[in-house]
This record gives C-alpha cells, structure tokens and sequence, in this order.
C-alpha cells in the first residue's frame, strides 16, 4: 500500500500534475502547487461539483466571499476558542507532535498485532478458519483488540473534557516514545490554535489582526441575508462556495490529503426548523450519489456516522473513501441546527432572521451543511484511476483512467508520421475542437508510444491522422481504458467526444 500511495505522488509529479511547492527552495511542508495537468483537473473537479450543487438546483446559489473576514467572525463561529489541536513537545529531541496522533499510532500498532494473529490462524485452519469466532476467543486478540479501544475511549474522553494532563499521563502510561529519537522525556500538552494570523495595515499601531480563513463557510452565514434578500431566495435553499481555506496543520503528511493551505467546496442549506432531519437524510444521499457518478467504485465509499456530536449539532456524518493509505474522510455532512446564523446574530447584533411567509413568522434558519475538500477529492479521483495493467501480450501499461469528464485533456491528435501533410490535418483537426475541448497535439516519437504517453497523462482519446485520412477525410480514434480503435469521419469527431463527456 505504501508502494502504491509512492507511485501515485510521483507519477503526479512525473506528468505535470502535482509539485511540491517552492521545490527550487528545496520545498516547503505540506504546501502542495498543481501543475499544467493538475489545475486542468482541479478545474474540472471543481466545476463538476458547481454544476452538480448550483446549475441543477433552482434553489441554490453560489458565492465567492474574501479570505479576509472581520476578526469576530472567529469569535462567532467558534475557531478562536476551540479550533485546536492537542500538541506536545519532546525535550530531548525539541520535535514537535500532535498528541492524538501518537496516542492513535499506538492504538493501531495493537491493531496490527491483532491482524497479524488473525492472519497467522488464518493460514494454520485454512478453510475450516472462522474470523469472527477466532476474534472473541483467542485470548490475545481479545487483549490488543480491547486494549486499542481503551486507549482510545480515554484519549476522546479527555480531549473532550479537556483534561490535557490525562492526555500526557496517558502517553507516560504506554512509554510512547519520540518516533525518531526514542526519547520518552515529554513536555505538557498545549492546546494550539490552527488559524493563520496575518495584519491588514502598514503603521504597526493601528493595525488590525486578521486570520487566514479556516473554512470557507463562515463567508456564506455572514452573507446570509445579502443573499436571501437579493435573491429573493425562499426557505428550504442554499448558498454554496468554492475557495481557499488555511489550517496550520501540526502533522502535515499524506500528501495533499492534509494540507496548510487547500480548497473547500462548500453549501449551507437553510431550513425550517423541525425539518432539518429529513434535509439531512436527503444531502446524504444526494452528496453520496453525485460520488457514484463518477465511477470509481462503490465499494470505495462508505458513511461514518458520529456518534459524538459537536454541541450545537444534531446529526453528522463523514463520507469516507478508501484512498491508498485506507478510509478516510473526504467530506463531511453537518445538522448545524441554528447555532452558526444565531451566533453572528449575537456577535454582530444585525437580526439574521427569515420572514417564512407560510408559517407567517419570523426565524432563524437551521442548516445543513455539506463540505468536501477540491484536494482531497482530486488525491480521490487521482489514485483511484492510477492503474498498472498487464496485456494480453504479458507487457504492461500504465494507464490512468479519470473519469472522461474530469480529464484535463479530452483528446491527443497524432499525424502517424511528421510528413505527407498528416501535420496540417492534424492541426485543422485541433483547430476544430478547440473550441469544445482541451486537445493536445503530438507528433514525437513511434505512435504506440505516444498512445502509452496519453495513457498516463490519463487522455480519453487519441485520434491518429494517416495515409487514409488523405484519401477519405477519415481518422482512427483510440480509446483509452478499452485501448480499441475505430475508423471515423472527421465530422463525427466532435459528437464521438461530446457524448462520452457528458455522461
Ligand atoms: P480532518 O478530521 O481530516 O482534519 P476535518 O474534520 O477537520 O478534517 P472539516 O473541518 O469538516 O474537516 O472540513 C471539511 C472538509 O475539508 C474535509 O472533509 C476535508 O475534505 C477538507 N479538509 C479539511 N482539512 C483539510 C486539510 N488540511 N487539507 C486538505 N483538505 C482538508
């Protein structure tokens, strides 16, 4: 899984999909720059979603509110006091950690010691093996097993509690060591706050300190009423964004799976109090179904229910998908009840309220709220087409197979050689599409393996130009993912595409 999870990050780099940011500098952690290919991807991501949530809902609109907001937004919403995460510092080797996350890697040690029973048994009994039987009886399963859920039941309690001394007491408990020194000398735990401050002013005295936004949502709740009132929107809609957000991420690893600065596509749907539960239960399957579409395997999705809520919320969920280093949450779904518009109600003193015309009283809206992070999902949809495929012949291609509508570029024309006029065609080809279409041209080395190049670079469609071509304005047309080839009129090209992206 490892191997696989190193492939995807260079392959990303190899074609031009995703660089480590400042690299002439040596790079900078957990700061991610898309390449020519990646933003292509990142776009389309990004425009599928706003079709999906904006274009096809008549009672959602979209916005695009600043990064900077008033600093008592954080005070409102909460980040200021409780958007932390638990750190501890080794004395010895002055490495710092998320004490969570320690706490976690020990529980999954005993985890896989577990695994590594059940595997062993598995292999003595053969067929006759039961796993479930095996797993309550066999005294040492049931002691890794029940020692990792302690573990971590004590961990969620005393963050919960806020109890950080447990939280160190705990760590002393198990003699976690220091990962790179072995050292067990630790310092208390702190909480630390994720937000990047910044100033806005030039004279130091008069300058006000701001945040880097966390999330995108809080623009949408401060633009509730500008929205609702100029839109003329009528309660149950939503208000969806797209856009930047920054996290000061103490563990920073996974790629662009956990980074400092990433993009959120967010929606906030306002409701009628009372009926947020049967809007929840609808975004579930919505947000899930729009997942579906794309094809990258049902089995690669799941839902984590929470089972402890945040205070203000009453129902929440994660869409989990099976990225290369196992499930993980890729977004998350939220009854916010009306805490996030009555909290800018307090802090702002403006009423934030909804005039329902039916009901004939005024409200504040409850809310739903689905929020899935561009980059998480790009790391999605990327290392799940990343494929590895032995032919019939026994040799092997890399092929990666994107969702045709999600590729960067939709077709590569190829004249078979660089003489005899092929190039031109080509070019009038290229001209044609365009307009339609990002299409690429190539025209340097032998044509298989300019087919194995747009395989990687995960093109749907390669279109060869050849001698017949001259005689009867005919071409071939490659799919990818099939690698089969049909001979086409060069006026069908444009429908032959348009169909499979709009699938
Ligand atoms: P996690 O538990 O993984 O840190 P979270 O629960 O803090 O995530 P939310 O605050 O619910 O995440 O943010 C919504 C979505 O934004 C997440 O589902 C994820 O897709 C994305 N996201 C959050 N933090 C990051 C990050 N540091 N880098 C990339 N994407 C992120």
């Amino acid at each position: 899984q490892e191997d696989i999870f190193k492939n995807v990050i260079s392959h990303a780099k190899e074609y031009g999909y995703i660089f480590p940011s400042s690299e002439i500098y040596d790079g900078l952690s957990a700061v991610y720059d898309y390449g020519q290919n990646g933003a292509e991807l990142k776009k389309n991501i990004r425009e599928y979603w706003w079709k999906a949530m904006v274009q096809m809902h008549e009672n959602i609109v979209g916005i695009d509110a600043a990064i900077f907001m008033h600093p008592t937004t954080w005070k409102a919403s909460g980040h200021i006091d409780a958007f932390s995460d638990p750190l501890i510092d080794n004395k010895d080797s002055k490495k710092r950690y998320r004490a969570d996350v320690l706490i976690e890697d020990y529980a999954e040690k005993l985890n896989q010691k577990a695994q590594k029973e059940i595997a062993k048994a598995k292999k003595r009994f053969g067929d006759a093996f039961n796993e479930e039987e095996f797993v309550t009886t066999n005294a040492r399963v049931i002691g890794y097993l029940s020692k990792k859920e302690e573990i971590l039941k004590r961990m969620a309690h005393s963050l919960e509690t806020e109890n950080l001394a447990d939280v160190k007491a705990l760590i002393e408990e198990l003699e976690i060591a220091d990962p790179d020194t072995g050292s067990k000398n630790w310092t208390e735990v702190r909480q630390f706050n994720l937000m990047f401050g910044t100033k806005l002013g030039a004279e130091a005295a008069n300058a006000m300190d701001l945040y880097l936004r966390p999330e995108t949502a809080q623009g949408i709740f401060a633009n509730f009423s500008n929205v609702q009132k100029t839109g003329r929107m009528k309660i149950p809609f939503g208000i969806a964004q797209t856009g930047k957000a920054f996290r000061n991420e103490i563990v920073a690893r996974q790629f662009i799976f956990r980074m400092r600065e990433f993009e959120q596509m967010e929606m906030q749907f306002f409701v009628r109090p009372g009926e947020e539960m049967k809007w929840y239960e609808y975004w579930k399957e919505a947000r899930l179904k729009w997942h579906m579409s794309l094809g990258l395997g049902e089995e690669n999705y799941r839902f984590h229910d929470h089972d402890k809520l945040a205070f203000y919320a009453n129902a929440a969920t994660d869409i989990e998908f099976n990225f290369p280093f196992g499930f993980k949450e890729l977004e998350g779904i939220h009854s916010r009840t009306d805490h996030d518009l009555g909290s800018h109600e307090k802090f702002s003193g403006k009423k934030l309220q909804y005039f329902d015309t039916e009901l004939n009283k005024n409200y504040v809206p409850y809310v739903i709220e689905t929020s899935i992070g561009l980059d998480r999902m790009f790391l999605a949809v990327f290392s799940n087409s990343l494929k590895e495929e032995t032919l019939e012949d026994g040799s092997t291609r890399t092929v990666l197979s994107l969702p045709v509508v999600l590729a960067p570029t939709k077709a590569a024309v190829l004249p078979l050689v660089k003489k005899d006029g092929l190039p031109d065609i080509a070019h009038e080809i290229i001209e044609d599409l365009k307009w339609d279409f990002n299409v690429a041209y190539d025209e340097k080395d032998a044509v298989g393996r300019r087919y194995r190049r747009q395989d990687a670079l995960g093109t749907p469609f390669c279109i060869t130009v050849d001698h017949q071509t001259l005689e009867d304005k005919t071409v071939t047309i490659r799919h990818r993912d099939t690698m089969k080839q049909d001979r086409v009129a060069i006026v069908d090209l444009r429908k032959i595409i348009n169909d499979e992206v709009s699938v």
